[in-house]
């Protein structure tokens, strides 16, 4: 389920309560600053794997030669926003086991969360990942909070989606009481275009239960934005800055009294060996190898960086292109890759990112 499709339901599901929809804006109240975009400003591109399963991520328990397994990974592309929703399922279900200490693989933004709410709830927490901030995954996420490109509609069973449901809901209010410079979290509205009318995107009944967390939802008409598309969608949502983000969580993980091994392991029976009974698996792309998981794959996703521009307090999405601005620089977006595993850069996508990004800017009314 793309960005586009989301917004599309999420509207549609909006709708009986019309003055979500349409409430127009006068133009000049909006008066937002140009994005420069130009090869010049770049400062980087990176390239990043979403952990990508079309029937959507997994938590569940797996009793194996007497330890007890919690799953907790293939997020796609909503890790970071659905982090502390799934952390919440997989803590219910290690809970129980009554275990006072507890192992947790993986400390992207999935791990830490996980971490974290198990420490609230009294348990002692080791943490063995390869790599920390600033080298995993979940660092090179926008991130805005936005659970999309996590499943495929076509494969998304109702158990799935009662999941995803919580945990979209869960993670929406956690994140609300994060707000703010330590954790690097702020609220900021994003407009979607599109050159053809937000239609229904066909999605079953799920997404309409999490309806309310777009809050402010509306189509703007033509004359109340400055944008060069006739449909504009205009919605607000927080945004985390993932290098504040992590280092915060990693300092609150440690302030706890947590302890981290960077160990990589490199195989089940090596996981089976940990000394802690109870192990919550969140790995993300690494379960792929690790548990054995077919149905995991990379969606392969790449962002050009331009110099900041600390004026910028809005996010865009025009077809196929994102635009989220942060402290540390100006992201620009649109690539997903299915199946690919490359990490070095792609110059043609990198090409057509900018040019597509500095159309927009240019054509647009200052
Ligand atoms: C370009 C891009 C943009 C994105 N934008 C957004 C966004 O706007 N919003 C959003 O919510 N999400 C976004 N995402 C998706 C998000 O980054 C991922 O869903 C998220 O990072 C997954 O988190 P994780 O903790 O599961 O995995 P990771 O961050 O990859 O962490 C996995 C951890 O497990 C460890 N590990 C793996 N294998 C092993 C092993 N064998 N032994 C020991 N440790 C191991 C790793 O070292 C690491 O510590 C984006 C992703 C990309 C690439």
């Amino acid at each position: 389920m793309d960005r586009r499709h989301f917004l599309a339901t999420i509207a549609l599901t909006s709708a009986c309560s019309a003055k979500r929809l349409r409430v127009p804006t006068p133009l000049q109240s909006y008066r937002l600053p140009r994005v420069h975009v130009s090869n010049d400003r770049i400062i980087r591109t990176v390239v990043g794997l979403r952990p990508f399963r079309p029937s959507g991520f997994v938590v569940k328990t797996e009793v194996l030669e007497g330890k007890t397994i919690v799953h907790n990974y293939g997020h796609g592309g909503g890790g970071v926003t659905l982090s502390w929703g799934t952390a919440h399922l997989a803590v219910e279900l290690a809970l129980p086991t009554g275990a006072t200490r507890m192992a947790v693989l993986g400390a992207g933004a999935v791990g830490l969360a996980t971490a974290r709410l198990l420490q609230e709830h009294g348990v002692q927490v080791t943490i063995y990942a390869k790599d920390l901030p600033p080298d995993t995954t979940s660092n090179i996420a926008g991130a805005q909070w936005f659970p999309v490109s996590v499943y495929d509609r076509d494969r998304a069973t109702p158990a799935f989606l009662s999941q995803f449901v919580e945990a979209a809901r869960f993670a929406y209010r956690r994140y609300q009481l994060m707000v703010g410079e330590y954790y690097g979290i702020r609220w900021m509205p994003n407009y979607s275009m599109s050159r053809q009318p937000f239609s229904d995107g066909g999605l079953g009944g799920s997404q309409s239960s999490i309806a309310d967390l777009m809050p402010e939802l509306r189509d703007l008409a033509p004359g109340d934005h400055p944008f060069p598309f006739p449909y504009v969608r205009q919605f607000d949502t927080m945004f985390i800055q993932p290098s504040i983000y992590l280092e915060s969580m990693l300092r609150e993980f440690r302030i706890a009294g947590g302890t981290i091994l960077i160990h990589e392991l490199r195989d089940l029976r090596e996981v089976l060996a940990l000394p802690q009974s109870v192990i919550v698996n969140c790995t993300g792309l690494g379960a792929k190898a690790l548990f054995n998981d077919q149905e995991l794959i990379p969606i392969k996703g790449q962002l050009t960086v331009l110099l900041p521009q600390p004026e910028i307090e809005y996010a865009t999405e025009p077809p196929g292109l994102y635009m989220f601005p942060r402290r540390d620089g100006i992201l620009l977006g649109g690539t997903h890759e299915r199946g690919n595993w490359d990490v070095q850069p792609n110059r043609e996508a990198e090409a057509r990112i900018i040019a597509g990004h500095a159309a927009v800017f240019r054509d647009m009314r200052a």
